[in-house]
């Protein structure tokens, strides 16, 4: 499974899925149609899926106008979205599994952001045939949930269910890539720094996201691994994080510093 990443709106990613030996084409929250259609074009593959994480317009938009160009495409978000979200037709909960040509991916319910939340988790694979041996990693797709060095802000749920649906993601493989729907990086390593501010590894990943971006470069995808080091919102129950938020407590960890962060202005 080869994944494109297409850069939209101001900030977003759209996902597109591409399975090179069925040649077909599946996409991860469609901000718009435009770029994922003119993508398909050049891959020269039918769009079969569309997989939604949650109602938000930046992640939906294109639904509509792909499913004009392929409507046997088949729409999936969660269950708890069935009136949000435009033409879906599959009604995702926890632990339920969906196919895209050799992969596998199970869903995880991580409300939070919003109340219908939900993830897809392609499982690692191992391939062998005769042009190719080799892992296929793990591969998440949170929308917005989980961000490289941050997380989505609490619109529909408390920070209890937000440190619930973290603390699922954080048991993933570390070597997981995260495909983050938002290029929100810098600016949430700048807050993360606040935080935890003698956290080497934290350091050195702003270093380091800071002259991608002044190259141009993505930080997406991020991986399990280094959120776990370096993502205050991955990190309420270590002591730095701790310190800084005055408590012990977990959700009251998570409530401070997610409160501290919508506070922040850089
Ligand atoms: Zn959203
Ligand atoms: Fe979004």
């Amino acid at each position: 499974m080869n994944i494109y990443r297409l850069p939209v709106l101001t900030d977003n990613y759209i996902f597109v899925l591409h399975d090179p030996d069925k040649n077909i084409a599946a996409v991860v929250d469609p901000a718009e149609s435009k770029a994922v259609l003119s993508k398909l074009e050049e891959l020269g593959a039918p769009l079969v899926a569309i997989f939604n994480t949650h109602h938000h317009s930046d992640h939906i938009g294109g639904n509509s106008g792909l499913l004009k160009r392929f409507p046997e495409a088949i729409v999936y978000g969660g269950e708890k979205d069935r009136d949000r979200i435009p033409h879906q037709q599959v009604f995702l909960k926890a632990g339920d599994r969906v196919k895209f040509g050799d992969r596998e991916a199970e869903v995880f319910f991580v409300p939070g952001h919003t109340y219908a939340h939900i993830a897809y988790y392609f499982e690692p694979i191992f391939k062998l045939t005769s042009e190719s041996t080799g892992d296929q990693g793990g591969e998440l797709f949170c929308g917005d949930t989980l961000f490289a060095g941050g997380c989505g802000r609490l619109f529909e749920g408390t920070p209890a269910e937000m440190l619930n649906s973290l603390d699922q993601l954080r048991q993933l493989p570390d070597d997981t890539r995260v495909w983050c729907a938002h290029e929100y990086t810098l600016g949430n390593l700048k807050f993360a720094l606040t935080v935890d501010s003698d956290n080497s590894d934290l350091q050195e990943r702003m270093v380091m996201a800071t002259a991608m971006r002044s190259r141009g470069e993505a930080t997406i995808p991020t991986t399990i691994g280094l959120e776990k080091r370096t993502n205050p919102f991955m990190r309420w129950d270590f002591p730095a994080i701790q310190r800084s938020a005055g408590t012990e407590i977990g959700d009251r960890v998570f409530a401070k510093i997610r409160g501290q962060k919508d506070n922040f202005s850089g």
